[in-house]
């Protein structure tokens, strides 16, 4: 066995087969002068036991060997699934088209004739280069998008599992109060039941409708294509966004205030769509802060970024939960969170948007001291 020595594991790697040491050099030495990485064998035998001992990007290949033929060599390469997809160029002195279509038929990508040019010989082999990196890159980006189809399939999966489980509850409550009802005899001692039956069946279709509308929300935010960007002034519109929520909190005893930045700053927003994470936020911090809370919403511009925070002195959560907080259906599992209607959706869909505005969402929080969620979302430079 003979090889070249200095050889990179970045340079392409050649493999050079031909039985006259004059020609083996000449070849081998324009190919490491263009700067290939080669290995050199003048028998078939050698050439097969090279080719399976590392990986090469292609083959050179002479026909006339002194043991067996490179016929018969390429042949055993290509039934070996460890060597079939190095690309063979076959280097002969028959130029007949039969031995030339043999070469072809046994899986070789080019046959060369001698005499050869030494400058035809670097252009098809850095042809067929060219072709074996770009076939390389599709196999890489193919597994990316099996591994990616993978991921998303077991999200979709989770994600019917979980919506399937949390509609099943509600309906069950429903049928068992409709079988009920179709069976209450409409007196008077009946009448209380029927009513208990009516909130429990208004109370599960709430939840279920809930439910509904953020999967539904969720879907939406498929397509960062469809966001309809407007230059919008954040503080106006977070005060527009805040308005619904005052009378809520007023009635839960909290007190909501928007604290502006001193100057204005204008973002680039879907504001239908954004409107949901402020929603989804303030909401959360009304639902999760007891009475006698305080709730505030700021807005800190930065140089290229804008940091709206939105920050109450509610229920917290615990430190191990806040990896898991931006999954879907994930909801934090104490008994005071647990008392509280939710789907788990909700911050999942501030994620999703945030992100497609560019963005993202941060939490910081302490059990039983308050959170708080930040937003970034980058600020477009004025033109
Ligand atoms: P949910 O519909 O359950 O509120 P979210 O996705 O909005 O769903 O929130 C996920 C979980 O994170 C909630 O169930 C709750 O336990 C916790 N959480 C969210 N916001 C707050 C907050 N401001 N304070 C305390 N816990 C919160």
């Amino acid at each position: 066995m003979m090889s070249s020595a200095g050889e990179d594991n970045n340079k392409d790697l050649i493999l050079a087969v031909d039985d006259t040491p004059a020609n083996l050099h000449l070849l081998t030495g324009i190919l490491l002068a263009s700067g290939y990485g080669v290995r050199m064998a003048e028998d078939g035998t050698s050439a097969l036991a090279q080719a399976r001992s590392m990986p090469f990007d292609l083959i050179l290949l002479d026909i006339q060997l002194p043991d067996i033929d490179g016929f018969e060599v390429c042949r055993q390469l290509k039934a070996d699934p460890q060597t079939r997809d190095t690309p063979v160029i076959f280097i002969s002195a028959f130029s007949d088209t039969e031995n030339v279509l043999r070469g072809f038929d046994l899986g070789g990508v080019d046959y060369i004739t001698k005499p050869f040019q030494l400058k035809e010989v670097l252009a098809r082999v850095a042809n067929h280069l060219t072709i074996v990196r770009q076939r390389k890159q599709i196999v890489a980006l193919r597994e990316q998008d099996r591994q990616r189809y993978e991921m998303l399939d077991q999200m979709k999966n989770r994600f019917i599992q979980m919506a399937t489980h949390d509609l099943r509850n509600p309906l069950n409550i429903i049928l068992g109060y409709a079988v009920m009802l179709e069976t209450a005899e409409c007196t008077e001692n009946d009448l209380e039941f029927v009513h208990e039956a009516a909130g429990e069946i208004q109370k599960s279709t709430e939840k279920m409708r809930g439910l509904v509308a953020d999967m539904l929300d969720l879907a939406r935010m498929e397509a960062r294509a469809n966001l309809q960007l407007t230059s919008v002034d954040l503080i106006q519109f977070l005060a527009r966004c805040l308005k619904g929520f005052y009378p809520i909190a007023n009635q839960k005893q909290l007190e909501l205030i928007l604290c502006p930045p001193a100057e204005d700053v204008i973002v680039l927003i879907d504001e239908g769509r954004f409107e949901r994470v402020i929603d989804n936020l303030v909401s959360n911090a009304i639902k999760y802060t007891p009475a006698g809370g305080l709730i505030e919403v700021n807005a800190f511009p930065n140089q290229d970024h804008v940091e709206i925070k939105v920050k109450d002195t509610g229920l917290g959560i615990p430190e191990e939960d806040l990896p898991r907080l931006f999954e879907a259906f994930f909801r934090v599992n104490t008994p005071e969170h647990q008392k509280i209607e939710g789907t788990g959706l909700g911050l999942s869909i501030v994620k999703a948007i945030a992100e497609q505005h560019g963005g993202k969402v941060l939490v910081e929080s302490e059990s039983g001291m308050g959170s708080t969620f930040t937003v970034i979302l980058p600020l477009i430079p004025l033109a």
